[in-house]
């Protein structure tokens, strides 16, 4: 069975065909870096990590884009309030935001557009709109879309126009009175004093400002996939459930109006939140924990991984500490097996081990081509486990189709449990008495090495010299 994935635009499970066979273009809504991330948001993002390395395991060629949203009323709003400039006060959170989804172990995209940079590409997509009849100048000099002249608007969140209605001021600023149509969104936004202020307006043909949120997205996503493939139509694009409406039907507006196609992307995919007692995590809510609170409390990212695909995508969850706990306990399981795995004999004839490895991958693969069904896909890793405890109990050998099944599983769920983290200050000890320890070897000062060597031993680093100059390991893995 080929890979299904539920379509927001079909409300259907449709089997995954791409543009080109054998590539997937994907663009996740990426975060808006005024503040910390927090770990519903990277629920989603671990959502979208655990599609990318199933296409990847799959065999697709994948062009992933993550964008980074570094200018909006709330980055202002921030840099304002910080007395700095727009970029200074976005790259701080940008930064915090690659080291937790390394920590979280989140593959990287192959690009991280920012906004800000991006700024040609927005303007010329305004002015193609505005050429094109679909956008105009409102009375207080934004751009505005009019929708009554998209007609497929409405197709992604399927809203009537009271809702359409309600939506579209939520999130806009602008004075209603500008806009032809309440319901339509803002392109551009004039340049306010406090957006000149911290350097957030540009010039453009049609006026001083700056981008609205959803054109941003649909500007970067279609230079980048211009750039990389030449074509203007995404394979998949995902985010979480709040952004259908109005964030994704804007994006496709847009994109559509100006590209003539009927479609943006062919395949919409949207996780559901992650709750506390019930309601959706979210600043706003100040019912937040961020991914440095669960790193400062020393919680492996594995176990906050197996927590959020014990849950399927599309069913919401609630964080507990018992659940977090419980998971830590599974990842553990997973890491003693792991461990034994390593030691176990090995064998290169047919074997039990080979029998529970096939039924595993069979079960494994069906369970994440249908819809990614983690759920699924994490019992029959357990099952595995637990069979394949019983064989090594009784020393039966490991061939190659079972080390083979346990590094897909790795590759897709990334589940074992990591050594001890090393914070950069360590790391930047650790270099430096390697260091000290080379020019000891150099000069022949054998007893000094000998003894740095001892020094780093205690701290559970060893240091091997390799032809390439010496390398160092703790816990047996390469900080
Ligand atoms: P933002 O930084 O607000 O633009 O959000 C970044 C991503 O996180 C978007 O895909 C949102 O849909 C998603 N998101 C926000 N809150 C939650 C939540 N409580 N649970 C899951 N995803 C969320
Ligand atoms: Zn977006």
């Amino acid at each position: 069975m080929a890979l299904r994935l539920h379509n927001t635009l079909t409300r259907a499970l449709d089997p995954f065909l791409p543009l080109h066979p054998g590539r997937a273009s994907l663009y996740t809504c990426g975060p808006t870096v005024y503040n910390y991330a927090h770990i519903g948001n990277f629920r989603t993002f671990l959502f979208e990590d655990l599609l990318r390395r199933w296409l990847e395991a799959s065999g697709y060629d994948v062009f992933h884009v993550m964008n980074l949203t570094d200018v909006d009323d709330k980055t202002i709003k921030g840099a304002l309030a910080a007395r700095t400039t727009l970029r200074a006060h976005t790259d701080q959170f940008a930064t915090a935001f690659f080291e937790d989804s390394a920590y979280l172990r989140i593959r990287p995209a192959h690009a991280y557009p920012r906004a800000t940079e991006f700024i040609a590409p927005m303007v010329a997509l305004v002015e193609s709109l505005l050429q094109k009849g679909v956008a105009y100048r409102g009375e207080d000099g934004s751009v505005y879309f009019a929708i009554a002249r998209f007609p497929a608007y409405g197709r992604l969140s399927r809203l009537d126009t009271r809702e359409l209605k309600a939506g579209a001021s939520e999130r806009v600023s602008a004075d209603e009175y500008a806009k032809e149509d309440a319901r339509d969104f803002v392109l551009w936004k004039a340049a306010k004093p406090e957006d000149e202020q911290v350097g957030a307006a540009w010039d453009a043909p049609f006026g001083r400002g700056r981008p609205g949120w959803h054109l941003e997205c649909s500007a970067m996503a279609l230079d980048l996939l211009g750039k990389r493939w030449g074509v203007d139509v995404l394979d998949i694009h995902a985010g979480g459930v709040d952004l259908i409406f109005p964030h994704h039907e804007d994006e496709i507006a847009q994109s559509c109006a100006h590209t003539g196609k009927p479609d943006f992307a062919r395949y919409w995919l949207h996780g559901e939140f992650l709750t506390m007692a019930g309601t959706k995590m979210s600043k706003r809510f100040g019912n937040i924990l961020t991914a440095r609170d669960l790193r400062e409390q020393a919680i492996d990212p594995a176990a906050v991984r197996l927590l959020f695909f014990q849950t399927h995508y599309r069913q919401p969850i609630d964080f507990t500490d018992d659940a977090l706990a419980a998971a830590a306990v599974g990842v553990r399981r997973l890491g003693a097996f792991d461990a034994r795995l390593r030691t176990s004999l090995a064998s290169e004839a047919p074997g039990p081990f080979d029998g529970i490895a096939e039924s595993f991958v069979a079960t494994f693969t069906a369970a994440l081509d249908d819809d990614l069904n983690a759920p699924r896909a994490v019992a029959a890793l357990f099952d595995f486990v637990t069979a394949g405890n019983r064989l090594l109990d009784d020393r039966v050998p490991v061939g190659v189709d079972g080390r083979t099944a346990w590094a897909l599983a790795g590759r897709v769920l990334d589940l074992v449990p990591g050594p001890p983290a090393v914070d950069a200050a360590l790391a930047g000890w650790i270099e430096e008495r390697v260091a000290a320890r080379q020019g000891a070897r150099k000069a022949r000062n054998f007893a000094e090495a000998d003894a740095i060597r001892q020094e780093l031993a205690a701290k559970g680093v060893e240091v091997e010299d390799t032809p390439q100059g010496p390398k160092w390991r703790m816990g047996g893995v390469r900080a």
